[in-house]
């Protein structure tokens, strides 16, 4: 039984059935998109859309957040699914899709967010750092100069926030030790309380490029 069943209601404008499978996913056919498989996340603070390796559409929804709302969101966001679908499509593999969509930022609105998470996590590890630039650099994620100048580039705000938190500990790292070896790699763990490795090698999934 699939008590979600039938002609949707949700917009009356461009979904055809919408149909609550026994999984628990919710799954539109949208007109032009195909299948959207929604699914609701008590956790979740925000919508968020991805593909999945397959080339579906699954969407987050937080709780509370009706279907319609929902929809709307993926409906927005047309260009970008065609975009990553084309991407996947043509089997480039230079460049996969990001896991999901970012959040969309400014640069303002992301010094905003970076700033003050950078004294933060230096405060919180004890860490005394210099000035604070947020920039716009094309390949770099941040660097760590002497006097404990800090820069991070603001594309690190539509980074899920443990990866923007590690590519903030990367840099504050640098205090400690200015080079790449063993000892900053281990000083690393110690900041990220874990595997830093495992954060570098997810990190690679969001290229820098794609943001
Ligand atoms: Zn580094």
């Amino acid at each position: 039984m699939h008590p979600g069943a039938g002609r949707a209601t949700l917009t009356g404008k461009e979904c055809e059935v919408s149909v609550t499978a026994t999984t628990g996913e919710h799954i539109i056919i949208v007109n032009g998109l195909g299948a959207v498989y929604l699914r609701i996340n008590r956790k979740a603070r925000r919508i968020i859309l991805r593909l999945t390796e397959e080339g579906e559409i699954a969407v987050t929804v937080p709780r509370g957040v009706p279907y319609g709302e929902a929809l709307d969101f993926v409906l927005s966001r047309r260009d970008w699914i065609a975009q990553q679908q084309a991407r996947r499509d043509r089997g480039e593999t230079g460049l996969p899709p990001l896991p999901y969509e970012p959040p969309t930022l400014d640069r303002a609105a992301a010094a905003a967010i970076l700033e003050p998470r950078i004294r933060e996590l230096a405060s919180s590890h004890g860490l005394t750092i210099g000035r604070i630039q947020v920039k716009a650099q094309r390949t770099l994620w941040g660097s760590c100069a002497t006097g404990g100048r800090i820069s991070i580039n603001w594309k690190a705000a539509r980074l899920p926030d443990h990866l923007r938190d590690y590519v903030i500990l990367h840099e504050l790292a640098h205090l400690r030790h200015r080079n790449h070896g063993p000892h900053y790699w281990h000083a690393l763990d110690k900041l990220v309380g874990g595997d830093a490795k495992v954060l570098d090698r997810e990190l690679r999934r969001w290229p820098l490029k794609l943001l």
